[in-house]
């Protein structure tokens, strides 16, 4: 009976017209989930370059931050897809060719841990396994459990190319993570050096600053004496007295340090002093860096377990004295020392100083101890030998790209702006970046060593294959390194990498690649990185803006810099960018604004709450709540709000349904040419119709430009306001009026309000869609009968607002008529007019200074009396010319307003309720008498109990006399 022919869409035995009663989302979501992956809907095709994106549409392109592939979904995932994906159809919605490319991180650190973990429980280790077996139990394990957060994506129904769905340790990916190795070699900008590194005694690898929390911890400072030396060696009987907070590591001390001006010292200048306990001559050195206000003004100097100690070290050509090995155990340099643990030495270092009498004060100390972020084990600063890179040349560039240029131009625009501020100062201060770890799991760094002349063979940039031979002196015997590359070197590479860098590179448009890669097969060509590169967006959180964004930055403009433009000019800095705009998105935190934690218990988890509650209600109150800058606390509450939203919009669907339907009985039709676009209409309208085309317009103009500032959460309520209130609340109670199906009805009036309200409501399912993809999906193909345009509402166009269909007239003319409904609706409840009473009102009109009303407001609230009744549930409009003041009234914008009321009373139903009432009293006060009366349960009961049960009964005693006198009062029979 639908207005269109017969279904025969996706849902193949259902006909979506036929909405069930009620709304189920959870039944709709797996559906539409499940369509959307299988029909490949938003898969982009590499562009042909010989034909231009149709209408010369602009592309917008988002990489997904690549979640670990040990990952679960939790809601600050949410919160970033939700961001992306209403982005994300929006645009493509709007007509520009929108990929949005998903993947996976290899996530070194993460993922051995929970392999070695694994092993442990199977009572063996990777060491007893070995690097390759090792390496292939890890493989096994992301091949079968790996990616599991992508699953949870694709039931949230996220609009991504799956096509293109990657790892990071993909082969094409770790062709171009190598490529970017050697290529940062040759040009000078990779080393290999000692220097003092954080790190962690569990991981056993090198960790980067940012990868070490810090937290304030109560610990001691120790004063130790050092005997100082005069002739021959022999002990003066002075001392220097020293202060550390790792007494440890004073068996690795090279010198002691002074102020050259501390007086105190400066008879010592140039003296030596024995290391307690090592029995090694040490000397003092002055190095103006040492602060004479701190303690004793000395202080001892370990080059290879202090990143200042190692600068003053290399300052005055002292000494590295390693004591430590990986699991931070003292080793051979710690003479007795050697094999206990640090702290165990600690103790021991510290007694033996005692027993000696070199033990100083012993002072309470609070101070800021490193931990590293995977593990917690406290961070041991020591000298290890890593791979770097030079950051300088790269820093500078992806400074440039921040910031402004001398017409206030930026490569890359920060929202909220103040990130802009953080990123700088941070990159103004940066340092070279240590990429080496001391793990199995990761890329492996493309270089060897050479056990002839130790010299160290990188292969030269675009070579493929590993070196057979020493480049210095041709020995055969090599071997690679054994370290890793810091896991955020191939996903700061991500931009560039995914859309085919390097295999293109140094190949003009047409002419043959490089020969190294041959000219056919593994050759990617640029089309995507022409179309794709830079990306439009990234949406990230803050925690991630040096590990990763700025290594993007880094990364992008250096190689990408490289690649000529598609027509073979270079390429400026504003093209060499990874990302034109970065969108840090606020943290989700629980209702009472906590952060959400494991240990707390607060932690919510969004799939539990979509099984609850639907995709669309979590995804609403995320995007209503999403404001730049402010955290989230979420709220339940607030999603079934938004869930109740659905429900009413589902049900405003029934409802028009219903009436094409009747419509279609006698023959009325509604042309499904007219949908699709934007509704418009004439100026002999009806008021509704003129003002819902109208808020229409006016909120889809509102809502692309909030869309294009990043304000989902004015853009959630904003819709919100307009589908709730304006649509359903208003619009279509009004047009009830029109819909008058019957024989004798006006045919044409009732058409034209059945198509304005199937053109709005079509209109308004895609201006929501972004926000609540299911709902909406559901719905326009219900709407279509199953039959619709495209194969998803996700391809058809986002509403676009035309300023000519704004009627102001009509929009200034809803207010007083609303303002008049709302304040009768209110006046009728004080006074107690039964929810379905229809009762007369009097109406004094004001003079209309509304400059949308000519006349005064009498003619035009004539005109409109048929919707006042309607929707105040008045039977009568009297118009007077006054309102006498014993009246109750309102004032409203189009006059004041009372209602004729008197309260009638229907005796038998009250009589009936009444007895019923008193009967329920007198039993509850029976039963509370009778336990009152036990003196068993009084002597047992808590006195709080028995208070409670004496003063209920008071209350339910009171009620009954109440209710006794009511039904006295009530008129006899
Ligand atoms: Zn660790
Ligand atoms: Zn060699």
């Amino acid at each position: 009976m639908g207005v269109f022919p017969k279904f025969s869409g996706p849902t193949e035995d259902k006909m979506p017209h036929d909405l069930p009663k009620a709304y189920d989302p959870t039944a709709i979501e797996d559906h539409w989930a499940g369509y959307w992956v299988r029909e490949k809907l938003f898969a982009v095709p590499t562009p042909d370059p010989a034909v231009q994106n149709p209408a010369g549409s602009q592309s917008f392109t988002i990489l997904l931050p690549p979640p670990n592939v040990t990952g679960r979904l939790h809601m600050g995932h949410m919160l970033n897809q939700t961001e992306m994906d209403i982005l994300t159809r929006w645009r493509r919605m709007s007509g520009w060719l929108a990929l949005w490319v998903p993947g996976t991180d290899h996530a070194g650190i993460a993922t051995q841990m929970m392999v070695e973990r694994q092993l442990t429980e199977e009572g063996t280790s990777r060491q007893k396994l070995g690097r390759e077996a090792f390496v292939e139990r890890v493989w096994a394990w992301k091949r079968h459990y790996g990616g599991a957060i992508l699953e949870q994506m694709k039931r949230l129904g996220v609009s991504v190319d799956w096509s293109r769905e990657y790892f990071t340790m993909d082969e094409r990916l770790s062709i171009a993570v190598r490529e970017a190795f050697v290529r940062l070699y040759a040009q000078g900008l990779i080393y290999r050096g000692a220097y003092i590194v954080n790190w962690c005694p569990r991981c056993q690898t090198a960790i980067s600053d940012l990868e070490v929390v810090h937290q304030e911890q109560k610990g001691h400072l120790w004063e130790i004496k050092y005997p100082v030396l005069g002739d021959g060696g022999k002990e003066t009987g002075e001392f220097i007295t020293v202060a550390t907070t790792r007494p440890e590591t004073m068996l690795g001390d090279t010198a002691v340090a002074v102020h050259p001006e501390d007086e105190r010292y400066l008879h010592l200048h140039g003296k030596k002093l024995r290391l307690p306990l090592m029995d090694r001559e040490i000397p003092i050195v002055v190095d103006p860096w040492v602060s004479r206000e701190f303690g004793t003004g000395a202080v001892k100097v370990t080059p290879a377990h202090d990143p200042n100690d190692f600068d003053l070290g290399e300052r005055h050509h002292l000494p590295s004295i390693n004591v430590m090995d990986d699991r931070a155990h003292i080793n051979e340099n710690g003479g007795p020392y050697k094999g206990l643990d640090r702290y165990v030495a600690r103790k021991r270092i510290v007694a033996d100083l005692e027993t000696q009498g070199l033990l100083g004060a012993i002072k309470d100390y609070t101070n800021n101890v490193g931990h590293c972020d995977r593990c917690k084990t406290v961070v041991e600063p020591r000298l290890s030998t890593q791979w770097f890179i030079k950051i300088q040349p790269l820093a500078e560039k992806a400074i440039a790209a921040v910031k402004p240029d001398a017409d206030g131009n930026k490569a890359i625009r920060f929202t909220p702006e103040n990130y802009e501020k953080i990123y700088l100062n941070w990159m103004e201060d940066i340092h070279d970046w240590c990429i080496s770890r001391q793990l199995w799991w990761g890329h492996r760094i493309p270089a060897w060593h050479c056990a002839v002349c130790h010299k160290i063979t990188v292969p030269e940039p675009g070579s493929t294959g590993d070196p057979a031979a020493c480049a210095h002196c041709e020995s055969e015997k090599i071997t690679q390194e054994t370290d890793v590359l810091d896991t955020w070197f191939s996903s700061g590479l991500l931009p560039v990498s995914l859309f085919g860098w390097p295999n293109f590179v140094n190949r003009a448009p047409g002419a043959p690649g490089p020969s190294h890669l041959g000219t056919g097969e593994g050759i990617e060509d640029r089309a995507d990185f022409d179309a794709f590169y830079p990306t439009s967006l990234l949406v990230t959180a803050f925690d991630i803006l040096f590990f990763w964004v700025a290594r993007m930055i880094m990364l992008g403009c250096w190689f990408a810099g490289d690649v000529p433009m598609a027509d073979g000019r270079s390429r400026a800095l504003a093209d060499s960018v990874p990302f034109r705009e970065v969108y840090i998105h606020a943290l989700v935190r629980d209702a009472n604004r906590e952060k959400m934690s494991k240990t707390k218990g607060n932690v919510i988890d969004p799939i539990e709450i979509v099984k609850q509650y639907g995709t669309d209600a979590v995804r609403f109150t995320l995007a209503s709540m999403a404001s730049p800058g402010t955290d989230i606390a979420f709220n339940v509450a607030r999603t079934e709000g938004y869930r109740a939203f659905a429900n009413k919009i589902w049900n405003a669907a029934r409802f028009i349904f219903m009436n094409v339907d009747r419509a279609a009985e006698i023959g009325i039709t509604v042309d499904r040419k007219a949908l699709g676009g934007m509704p418009t209409v004439d100026a002999n309208a009806p008021l509704e119709a003129r003002w819902i085309v109208a808020r229409l317009h006016e909120t889809t103009k509102v809502v692309n430009q909030l869309l294009a500032d990043y304000r989902y959460d004015v853009a959630a309520n904003t819709i919100y306001q307009f589908f709730w209130g304006s649509f359903c609340d208003w619009y279509l109670e009004i047009v009830k009026l029109r819909l008058d199906f019957s024989e004798n009805a006006n045919g044409s009036a009732a058409k034209s309000a059945l198509t304005t309200l199937i053109q709005v409501f079509e209109a308004a399912l895609r201006l929501l869609s972004p926000f609540m993809p299911f709902l909406t999906e559901e719905l326009w193909h219900a709407v279509y009968d199953g039959e619709p345009p495209t194969k998803s509402i996700a391809l058809s166009r986002y509403p676009q607002s035309d300023d000519s269909q704004i009627d102001h007239s009509a929009l200034g003319a809803m207010i007083p008529l609303e303002n008049l409904i709302t304040e009768t609706r209110a006046l009728r409840k004080d006074i107690g007019v039964e929810e379905n009473a229809v009762v007369p009102i009097k109406i004094c009109p004001g003079p209309g200074i509304n400059v949308s009303i000519g006349g005064g407001y009498e003619p035009f609230l004539r005109g409109n009396q048929a919707i006042i009744e309607r929707l105040a549930r008045v039977s009568q409009v009297l118009f007077v010319s006054q309102i006498p003041p014993c009246d109750l009234k309102r004032h409203t914008y189009a006059g004041d307003v009372s209602v004729i009321y008197e309260k009638k009373i229907d005796v038998a139903a009250e009589r009936e309720r009444l007895t019923k009432d008193i009967a329920r009293y007198e039993k509850g006060l029976a039963a509370a008498e009778r336990q009152l009366g036990n003196e068993a349960f009084l002597a047992k009961a808590p006195a709080h109990v028995v208070e409670g049960l004496k003063k209920q009964e008071a209350e339910t005693r009171l009620l009954l006399e109440k209710a006794k006198a009511a039904l006295e009062a009530l008129p006899k029979e």
